[in-house]
């Protein structure tokens, strides 16, 4: 009987989560940056080997919920949580002692599914603290999401936690998300990767057009901020910033993509889309009722 069943990666951001799901993968799916809180929805990656397969989820850090869209990211972690045959805790060990899963999410009491400790960044210890991590039990493994070191190993014990199943989604397919929310993340990715502090978390990215039957593909990119002044830094003098952006982004949607592409990149000021329900909802961000959108939560 083969095994299947879900896997939900959680952890604080910055841990190495949407690397680990990348390295699993084998293909760049989640979005990875040195910023926290980058990931903002629910990836899901899908990992099928031999008779076993894994249903990723990939979810936001655990925050304290500020604005809506902080309430938004926590809502969608929490699910995952709950929706999990297998967690892996995803941990950053260089920063020492982590506190136990439940507790750092603030859960009155650990979640249901068997939990995996993954103290990840393995490469950054020295030769003493590799040989003695600060484990919570026989269950913690040492890994590099970056290197590889350790991760055939976890996956190993995680497919040793899932139940036996029929395999759930067809065995090629390694997303369930449309390539839109993987284009409209790549661009993202890129204007955060060129810009410093203070702008990125304002950035939302809307991919309004996507003609796939066209050679180049042609997609149109809306990159939304909250003010004025933050168009301004990311257009750049003469509309440098922009362009160097758009170039790079569309070098990365090639490789997804496999075929050329062009890339209409514009941006617009969405006046404070993080704390507006109705702009969170419209760009794809899951909307709970308690933050006053009534009815359901939409996701992408
Ligand atoms: P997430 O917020 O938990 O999804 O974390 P990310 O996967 O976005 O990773 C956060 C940062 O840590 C990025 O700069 C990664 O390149 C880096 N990182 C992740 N895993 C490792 C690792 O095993 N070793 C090292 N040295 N860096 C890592
Ligand atoms: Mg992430």
């Amino acid at each position: 009987m083969p095994r299947a069943g879900i896997v939900t990666f959680a952890g604080k951001p910055n841990a190495g989560k949407s690397t680990l799901l990348n390295r699993i993968i084998g293909q760049k799916l989640a979005i990875v940056s040195p910023k926290p809180q980058s990931t903002r929805d629910r990836v899901v990656g899908i990992h099928t080997e031999g008779d076993v397969q894994m249903v990723i989820l990939d979810t936001p850090g655990l925050l304290n919920p500020k604005y809506a869209l902080q309430r938004a990211m926590r809502a969608t972690s929490l699910e995952a949580l709950r929706d999990a045959d297998v967690i892996v805790h995803v941990i950053d060990a260089t920063e020492g002692a982590a506190e136990p899963l439940h507790v750092a999410a603030g859960l009155a009491s650990p979640p249901s599914a068997p939990i995996i400790t993954a103290l990840n960044k393995a490469d950054l210890l020295s030769a003493k603290q590799r040989a003695d991590p600060n484990a919570d039990g026989d269950r913690a493994r040492l890994i590099s999401a970056a290197t590889g070191q350790g991760v055939a190993e976890l996956v190993a014990a995680v497919a040793e936690c899932l139940p036996e199943s029929p395999f759930l989604y067809p065995e090629d397919e390694i997303s369930t998300q449309h390539l839109r929310f993987f284009v409209s993340e790549m661009v993202r990715e890129t204007a955060l990767e060129q810009l410093s502090d203070e702008v990125p978390y304002s950035i939302a990215c809307e991919i309004e057009e996507f003609r796939e039957n066209k050679t180049p593909v042609y997609i149109r990119a809306v990159l939304h901020v909250e003010r004025d002044s933050q168009k301004r830094i990311l257009i750049g003098a003469k509309g440098q910033r922009i362009r160097s952006i758009g170039q790079a982004a569309r070098v990365k949607v090639e490789a997804l993509l496999e075929q050329p592409v062009y890339l209409d990149l514009w941006v617009k000021v969405l006046p404070n889309w993080r704390k507006n329900v109705n702009a969170l909802a419209r760009l794809g961000y899951q909307v709970q009722d308690g933050d006053g959108a009534g009815g359901e939560g939409k996701s992408r």
